[in-house]
């Protein structure tokens, strides 16, 4: 009978440390171990030079230690690399790499499609399939070739973090463990949609920097871009980021999406500032990057400055993050949505080149 190898990636060091010592190693075996995993970025259990012979034999008996792979990878004129990244199911993902001045970020998805629907969001358009395992978040960070090392992780790709939170919580403690990835807490930014219980844990957690989409200042607004509005209502949202209690100097990041005609005048703004109020917040705006998914105008370039302007005004941190990688389709979704599409036209021309299937005989 051929027993079924386990995958020893994705544990978080006290996780490995039991599963060693429960089969009769001393914990320093999972240490080691770990380092070889997440800090040498070393898989093959005959190249961890310093573990004993017999540890080795039995790891390579009992594990495997498996990579993500690249499907595609498409490089932008501005630095930014986005990756198609396949899942050993053979489901895709995207991960994205943007150099800035003085930081490259790794943005990582969490699941195989979404299931919060964002009008706005090619991912939001497809099916959702299932959640990532840990190690396959992690992975994004170690198996794919970056020009540069990553210095800073976003959780801003495929799926709501949130709604995927053991995993997450899980590859955020390896990303962050000395003897992992080295990624401090406050290089790590989770973007949610704003699950309120999750909120709340993951900031008494204290394992990274909290953003939150907002996307709108009213209800109407919002719940016609977020259907997840209509389960966590603006006020509702605020009142409980108003009693968070933030640990150090922290702020909620709020991205707001300005997008022509629907939430994009300077009303918007002032109300922005003012529901915010009492909230240790900073803002980061963007401006819609239009797409051939979904039928939204990107605001000319002079209302989102003066959107800026406004909020500037009253006081808040306000920054306007450009898109990066418009000439690669690096909005989350669009490269898996074109790869898909691709596939399913594939399919379709090879359906169509079948000689046709007898008709059933008639009765
Ligand atoms: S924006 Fe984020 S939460 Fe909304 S559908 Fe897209 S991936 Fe999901």
């Amino acid at each position: 009978m051929v027993t079924q190898k386990e995958n020893i990636k994705g544990l978080s060091l006290p996780r490995l440390e039991k599963r060693m010592v429960e089969a009769g190693h001393p914990p320093y075996r999972a240490r080691q171990l770990f380092q070889w995993l997440y800090q040498k970025n070393v898989n093959n259990f005959d190249e961890m030079s310093d573990l004993s012979k017999s540890f080795r034999s039995w790891l390579s008996e009992n594990f495997v230690a498996p990579r993500v792979e690249i499907a595609e990878q498409h490089d932008s004129d501005d630095g930014t690399i986005k990756f198609l990244v396949r899942l050993q199911d053979g489901e895709k993902v995207e991960s994205v790499f943007i150099p800035t001045e003085g930081r490259n970020t790794l943005c990582v998805s969490t699941q195989v499609g979404c299931k919060m629907a964002c009008a706005f969001c090619a991912t939001g358009y497809q099916k959702f399939t299932r959640d990532l395992k840990t190690w396959e978040i992690v992975d994004q960070l170690k198996s794919l070739p970056f020009p540069a090392p990553v210095t800073n992780i976003v959780f801003m790709g495929m799926g709501e973090p949130f709604d995927n939170y053991e995993n997450v919580l899980e590859a955020l403690e390896i990303f962050r463990h000395p003897m992992g990835c080295q990624i401090g807490k406050r290089h790590i930014t989770v973007s949610t949609v704003g699950l309120i219980p999750q909120i709340q844990a993951f900031v008494d957690a204290d394992v990274g920097k909290l953003a939150i989409s907002l996307h709108g200042t009213t209800d109407e607004q919002r719940t016609r871009i977020m259907p997840m509005n209509k389960k966590y209502p603006l006020a509702e949202l605020l009142d409980n980021c108003r009693k968070l209690n933030m640990p150090g100097r922290l702020r909620i990041t709020w991205e707001y999406l300005m997008i022509d005609g629907i939430n994009d005048t300077e009303e918007d703004a002032h109300r922005l500032a003012e529901i915010l109020r009492g909230i240790p917040s900073k803002v980061n705006l963007l401006a819609y990057n239009e797409n051939h998914f979904v039928d939204f105008k990107r605001p000319p370039e002079e209302r989102v400055l003066k959107f800026q302007r406004i909020m500037l005004d009253h006081g808040y941190t306000t920054t306007y993050r450009r898109s990066r990688g418009r000439d690669i389709a690096a909005a989350c979704g669009q490269l898996h949505h074109a790869s898909a599409t691709r596939a399913a036209r594939l399919a379709r021309m090879q359906a169509a080149a079948q000689p046709s299937a007898p008709a059933p005989a008639q009765a």
